[in-house]
């Protein structure tokens, strides 16, 4: 069927029922038919290089203000531990994640990022990478939020891939008493413009919408037709991520209603049938186990999975186990495989990746593109789950 126009997708707000099981059906032959019976997942470690951050999201609890006490950068030393450990668990992609330009805030930040050396985390990002490439085998998976054309060419030769999620094209999310208010970062137009970027400098991107923040349904409906049309001029979205707000204590938002399940499931069936059927639609498996509704609703791939790091953005929520994922995946009739942090259609683009990350792309991927997976669970009897880490692994600086 033809993509779904904005017009046609603001009439949907309200469908459920049987006009619900319709849609999602839409979306799930729109899946099978560009993707097949895989759902896809990438085995990653994350590193959240740094919790501080210059803008206030209102329901943020990753972000530290220098003057908690438990605001850090970590080290190199640091970041290479935390890496080789996801090296020997055969993970193959690193998540760099950090707060967007703190040392443009922060004094406490610019003195952090000069006794390492540094006097912008871009810089110190890309330095990084380098050691991550140098030390590892391992592939860098850069998502520093939002970036100029000179940034992203500086981290384009040292990574594989990069994302940002867009969020929301709401202006009216800055305003006081919103989500984005005093958040610098979160105008729709820089975020958009960073997409852009990214799209001329040719990066294989990952970009999402953040569901239940404060947006109308059109605005929702807005933000996934923004990202389609940047895809089409462009043709660098590889994935796009719809993810579910999740009201988390001691934050502003800490008693704001999340979107219901069918709420979720309406937004991934329109998104699917929205969005080219080349771009993978995502949606984060630890943040509501809901494996087979999601899958049943046109969804492709569970995103980046650890088994060794917990997820430091949600960090009350554990990644599943992927025996676990892999069995409910299979209950649905698809198979979970792994892959890359880039794409497949994009392994055959060399444009888009350097040749030093292409040869070591090449390394781990087998002929149609998909991770060689050499790691079966079974096989770690010592793997311990997101859970039994969480007090090892909060690796924190202070410097
Ligand atoms: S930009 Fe990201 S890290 Fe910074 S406050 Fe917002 S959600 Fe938190």
């Amino acid at each position: 069927m033809a993509q779904l126009s904005a017009e046609q997708a603001y009439k949907l707000e309200y469908v459920h029922g049987a006009q619900l099981d319709a849609l999602r059906e839409e979306a799930c032959d729109v899946r099978d038919h560009h993707w097949g019976k895989v759902i896809t997942y990438s085995r990653k470690v994350f590193i959240p290089l740094t919790n501080m951050c210059r803008d206030e999201c209102k329901y943020c609890t990753f972000v530290q203000h220098p003057e908690s006490g438990n605001a850090n950068i970590m080290t190199p030393a640091q970041v290479l531990t935390i890496v080789k450990q996801g090296e020997q668990a055969g993970c193959k992609e690193v998540l760099l994640s950090l707060g967007e330009k703190p040392e443009l805030r922060y004094r406490e930040a610019r003195q952090m990022l000069a006794k390492l050396g540094f006097t912008s985390m871009i810089d110190y990002v890309v330095n990084i990478c380098e050691l991550i490439l140098k030390e590892t085998n391992l592939l860098p998976h850069v998502n520093a939020g939002t970036m100029d054309s000179a940034e992203f060419s500086k981290l384009k030769a040292v990574s594989a891939s990069m994302g940002m999620m867009l969020e929301t094209v709401s202006e009216r999310l800055l305003e006081k008493g919103q989500a984005h208010f005093s958040c610098p970062d979160k105008v729709p137009a820089t975020r958009i413009a960073t997409i852009v970027s990214a799209g001329e400098l040719q990066v294989p991107y990952t970009t999402g919408i953040l569901v239940g923040i404060g947006e109308t349904w059109n605005e929702r409906v807005d933000s996934l037709v923004k990202i389609n049309e940047l895809h089409h001029k462009y043709g660098h979205i590889q994935e796009v991520i719809v993810q579910n707000f999740c009201a988390k204590d001691d934050t502003q938002m800490a008693e704001f209603p999340e979107p219901s399940l069918e709420d979720m499931l309406r937004t991934l069936a329109v998104a699917r049938l929205i969005l080219h059927p080349s771009i993978s639609l995502q949606a984060p498996p630890n943040l509501q186990e809901r494996y087979k509704d999601y899958i049943a609703s046109g969804i492709n791939d569970w995103g980046g999975i650890s088994p060794i790091t917990k997820d430091f953005i949600n960090p009350e929520r554990a990644w599943p186990q992927i025996t676990r994922l892999a069995q409910a995946t299979r209950e649905c009739g698809y198979q979970l495989q792994e892959r890359l942090t880039v794409y497949p259609s994009f392994l055959s683009q060399p444009t888009y990746v350097e040749p030093a990350i292409m040869q070591r792309l090449k390394q781990h991927c087998r002929e149609d593109g998909l991770a060689e997976q050499q790691f079966i669970e079974q096989s770690l009897p010592t793997l311990k789950t997101a859970h039994q880490f969480e007090s090892t692994t909060l690796y924190r600086v202070a410097l």
